[in-house]
């Protein structure tokens, strides 16, 4: 990958969405990327292209345009598994993106080797995707869910390490890089842990795939979940990465069209990998601009990205460090830790702050950021969360270090009125 600096201004001219002005006249500056990033024409192109001249269902047809479609399907499959360091394609599986793909290792791996007594160990820092479908699961068949806590600066506490991850823990699954803090967490003595006693390990990579140059293969997970508009492609689309040896284990999920070999009145047999978890018409077009948003980052190159968002942080830490009542959560080093900023301003909800941002042309996110347990955790009602990619410049930052002057000032005057 090439690894030269990367211009933001460049490449913000690519994306047509970065040109619009907000309702008051504002230039946009995106700082929500941790919830979805911006799409290049590139992308948004390859997608029309596909409907308008390229439209056909996929594997079924014997006629030419649903031939080049399923080529184009498939070759995206081949594009993601050398892009992530996958193990092969077969063990890229399309889903919806990372919540399917977890729900999809919970409903299938879970159900058949899962039963009463046995344990899956989790964090208190995980996304909603990465409880709910193991709360499901829990109440069905009485597996027991733990949790690791998190220390003050935001990272894993092992301390319990042994103990809650024992003989009976048969799962784990905790996210690579944070959504509320940016922290990527070292999840190696984890794993190595959880191969001791024989537990599978699973990573929800959400934010780390769009921020990070993965191995996966290398990295030796057993499972790893990720969704394409996260990284410049559509929504809708996503990949859960299975070791080969597991994936062909497991079950299918979703029952349908394209995941059968046969089917007669007595029942059905299953195709092999990995149509065998991809039940149904997928979304082709989708996946198709998801390739093309691979061939977008390849050419920009991940240490190029980190490298940027790693200024990026290093320019808006230095800056809100500074703001008087603004409190910071995450990590100091910026090596562990993705371009995500977390914060709140003493005695204002973040509700408030993000409407003030709003009216300023700046979109953050604030809430729980579907992290309700971490919020419950850390006693408080949510964050105001900042989070970068690779357009978002150090103007984009004064513009949001601005518009917190105006949110502190505004509160200021209500606060004395
Ligand atoms: N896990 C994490 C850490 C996330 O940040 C997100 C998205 N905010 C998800 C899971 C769910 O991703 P999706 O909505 O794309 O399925």
């Amino acid at each position: 990958m090439i690894s030269k600096k990367l211009d933001p201004y460049l490449i913000k001219e690519d994306f047509p969405i970065l040109q619009k002005k907000t309702r008051n006249g504002h230039p946009l500056v995106y700082l929500d990327n941790g919830a979805s990033s911006q799409k290049p024409l590139a992308v948004i192109e390859a997608t029309n292209k596909y409907y308008s001249s390229q439209n056909a269902n996929i594997h079924r047809g014997v006629y030419q345009l649903s031939q080049e479609a399923t080529e184009a399907y498939e070759r995206t499959r081949i594009k993601a598994s050398a892009f992530f360091g996958a193990q092969c394609a077969k063990a890229m599986i399309f889903t919806r993106g990372t919540t399917e793909s977890i729900n999809l290792v919970a409903n299938s791996w879970g159900r058949h080797n899962l039963q009463a007594g046995d344990e899956i160990l989790l964090s208190v820092g995980e996304h909603h995707s990465n409880l709910v479908p193991w709360f499901q699961l829990a109440k069905e068949i009485g597996v027991q869910i733990r949790f690791l806590k998190l220390k003050e600066d935001t990272t894993l506490d092992l301390s319990e390490l042994k103990i809650l991850l024992n003989k009976k823990t048969k799962l784990v699954s905790i996210t690579h890089m944070s959504n509320v803090t940016g922290t990527i967490h070292n999840y190696e003595p984890v794993l190595e842990r959880a191969r001791q006693v024989g537990a599978k390990f699973m990573l929800d990579g959400a934010q780390a795939a769009c921020h990070l140059d993965l191995h996966l293969k290398d990295m030796d997970v057993d499972f790893y979940s990720f969704s394409a508009h996260k990284m410049l492609g559509p929504t809708g689309v996503g990949i859960l990465y299975g070791k080969e040896e597991i994936l062909e284990e497991m079950p299918p999920w979703l029952g349908g069209g394209d995941m059968i070999e046969t089917v007669t009145l007595d029942g059905f047999t299953s195709a092999n990998l990995p149509a065998k978890l991809e039940a149904g018409t997928p979304n082709i077009a989708g996946v198709i601009g998801f390739g093309v948003a691979m061939d977008y980052l390849s050419k920009i190159g991940f240490k190029a990205i980190r490298e940027h968002e790693k200024e990026l942080l290093e320019y808006a830490l230095q800056e809100l460090i500074k703001m008087p009542g603004l409190n910071l959560y995450g990590l100091d080093d910026l090596d562990g830790r993705g371009a995500v900023i977390s914060f709140t301003l003493e005695g204002i909800h973040p509700h408030d702050v993000g409407s003030v941002l709003d009216e300023e042309g700046v979109a953050i996110r604030v809430g729980h950021h579907c992290c309700q347990p971490l919020m419950q955790y850390w006693q408080i009602p949510g964050t105001c969360r900042a989070s970068f990619y690779l357009y978002n410049t150090k103007e984009d930052v004064d513009r949001l270090v601005g518009a917190l002057d105006k949110v502190r000032a505004l509160f200021r005057r209500v606060v004395r009125n």
